[in-house]
């Protein structure tokens, strides 16, 4: 296959761009290395290609989120979810306070109001809060095909500075959009943002979502096709934050970033996409990983609003 030399040929491309900064509130992320870089892409048929970092170990963080939507939408079903969490890009930062004014529920599930929401709703209403990261837990491993874990170090360096999370959190509760204990969830929450994974494993948990729910290895149906459509049209809209514009018009690919360098694209029918890069630019978008995908995007005429 010609993929893996393409791969090769277009990390060389980016390579020289260190612009960008790493995450530095979250102190275990500021000390990864900057220098890695890798992307992969896995097939509907299962099929994985890679170049680069992609074996590399890192934390999932917001790449989490439309993972642990499609938990929620499958635990609870779509109605309960959506009382509690929209689906209207907020064109704001991921860690903004927004909550719409009277109801107090989070604009979309991509930000972090709505993925704090939604990690509580993950999983049966009654289960404590560690069964419920055991689901989350679970679940990203199923979209992966393979277990994963928890890296406790970036844990509990995130929580100890997770004041904004927990400001949101308490808001969230006073609203009643969380009716269990804020800093619980928040620790739930934080938990699932630190489990650890691969390029190689986001771009087949990507693949789950471009193959209608099944994994195309493991062949477990993780969800059912109507939270598969849910969850990728929330990526396209919401997925980059407030350079989900930029992001529509110049890639045009279902994704999600997270601001451990990790970026993700799913094509129905086709194929899950993955790069690895930590600096991050003003939206906490991984600077590389923004080019890597704009190159995949008009190389190999990927954009959803083009015809192919
Ligand atoms: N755990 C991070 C946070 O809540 C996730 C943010 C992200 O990846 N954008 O701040």
């Amino acid at each position: 296959s010609m993929i893996p030399d393409y791969l090769a040929e277009v990390l060389a491309a980016v390579e020289s761009d260190t612009s960008g900064e790493l995450a530095g509130y979250i102190p275990e992320l500021a000390a990864a290395d900057p220098e890695r870089l890798g992307a992969a892409f896995a097939t509907v048929d299962g099929e994985v290609y890679g170049a680069g970092d992609i074996d590399t170990e890192f934390t999932i963080q917001s790449i989490s989120k439309p993972f642990t939507y499609a938990l929620a939408l499958s635990d609870r079903g779509f109605d309960p979810v959506l009382a509690k969490v929209g689906v209207e890009p907020s064109g704001e930062a991921f860690n903004e306070i927004s909550l719409e004014r009277d109801t107090g529920r989070p604009r979309n599930p991509m930000i972090n109001a709505g993925a704090i929401t939604t990690h509580s709703l993950a999983g049966a209403a009654d289960l404590n809060a560690a069964e419920r990261v055991a689901r989350v837990v679970e679940g990203l491993s199923a979209f992966a095909g393979r277990r994963l874990r928890v890296d406790e170090a970036v844990c509990a360096s995130e929580m100890e500075h997770a004041h904004r999370n927990l400001a949101i959190a308490h808001m969230l509760r006073s609203h009643d959009i969380l009716t269990e204990d804020p800093r619980a969830v928040v620790d739930g929450y934080i938990r699932q943002c630190s489990v650890l994974v691969t390029a190689r494993d986001l771009a087949m948990m990507a693949a789950t979502l471009a193959n209608r729910g099944v994994n195309p290895v493991s062949g477990e149906r993780v969800i059912r096709e109507p939270v598969v459509r849910q969850v990728l049209s929330v990526m396209a809209t919401c997925g980059m934050y407030d350079a989900a514009g930029d992001w529509a018009t110049q890639v045009g690919i279902p994704a999600k970033s997270g601001v451990a360098g990790g970026l993700i694209g799913a094509l129905p029918g086709q194929i899950g996409m993955a790069t690895f890069s930590p600096r991050l630019d003003v939206h906490g978008n991984s600077v590389r990983g923004v080019s890597l995908f704009e190159r995949f995007s008009a190389d190999m005429g990927l954009h959803v609003m083009e015809v192919p």
